[in-house]
């Protein structure tokens, strides 16, 4: 008997060990690049205390991670600076594919993000649209609006440090990368965190400026690997390690 059950859980673990994985099941799926995909079963935007979409925006749903990370660090953000609102841009449409003024945003793994701006008494500001930043870190146009350098490294580092999400890239303008660096040293930031910024931030080349928003990347969440791609199409030439250059991956 002890003979038959010792077999019968060897038949058992053996049948185990063959049988295919099961595919997890996920209700959303990001399909593509970044610049040819769809979404499916994508999570729409909802404006909250601490984070709104812009009005008039035609892409507000995005992978449930997206709008997760979003809200979450968003929210991370107003926990430290009480009344900071985050200003949302567009996400992807409804099913991803071609969105209006974008090249990419289309399957769910892209967002818009303006940045948190204060005036010259150090207030938060609130705006309803993006405001492109000089090299000084003041709003053009509105010498009285500014860069916030605090809150704005403060939502960074809550991407970069979410553990949950895999971050591809944030876009963004070369000195507000610096301004930023800059930040994340005087805030004794870990030292691994600012290598990833370091490594993350990037101004697209053959990209207009990043200097009015972020545009933030996710990685394919770990379960969609075939059917979704992390970067672009790849429209510029390969580098030597063969990595494809995020370079096609134009917002
Ligand atoms: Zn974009």
């Amino acid at each position: 008997m002890r003979r038959l059950a010792a077999a019968l859980s060897i038949a058992l673990a053996g049948a185990l060990a063959h049988a295919a994985p099961t595919p997890r099941v996920t209700a959303s799926v990001s399909k593509g690049h970044p610049n040819s995909g769809k979404l499916s079963g994508g999570k729409r935007w909802t404006n909250t205390k601490w984070a709104r979409q812009r009005p008039g925006r035609a892409g507000s749903w995005g992978t449930p991670e997206m709008v997760r990370l979003l809200q979450s660090s968003a929210h991370k953000v107003a926990g430290k600076h009480p009344r900071s609102v985050l200003m949302i841009g567009d996400l992807s449409a409804r099913e991803g594919g071609p969105l209006p003024g974008h090249h990419s945003h289309q399957s769910g793994r892209d967002a818009d993000v303006g940045f948190y701006l204060r005036d010259s008494r150090d207030r938060h500001v609130v705006l309803e649209r993006f405001v492109a930043i000089d090299q000084h870190g003041d709003a053009r146009g509105d010498k009285r609006v500014h860069f916030d350098d605090a809150r704005n490294w403060e939502l960074v580092a809550a991407w970069l440090g979410d553990g949950r999400v895999e971050v591809r890239g944030v876009f963004v303008a070369g000195w507000l990368k610096a301004r930023l660096l800059r930040r994340a040293e005087e805030a004794r930031a870990p030292k691994t965190l600012i290598e990833r910024a370091q490594m993350l931030l990037m101004q697209p080349p053959n990209a207009e400026s990043h200097d009015d928003h972020f545009h933030l990347r996710i990685a394919c969440a770990a379960g969609q690997r075939g059917v979704c791609f992390d970067d672009s199409i790849d429209r510029a030439p390969r580098s030597p390690g063969g990595l494809s250059s995020p370079s096609g991956a134009i917002e």
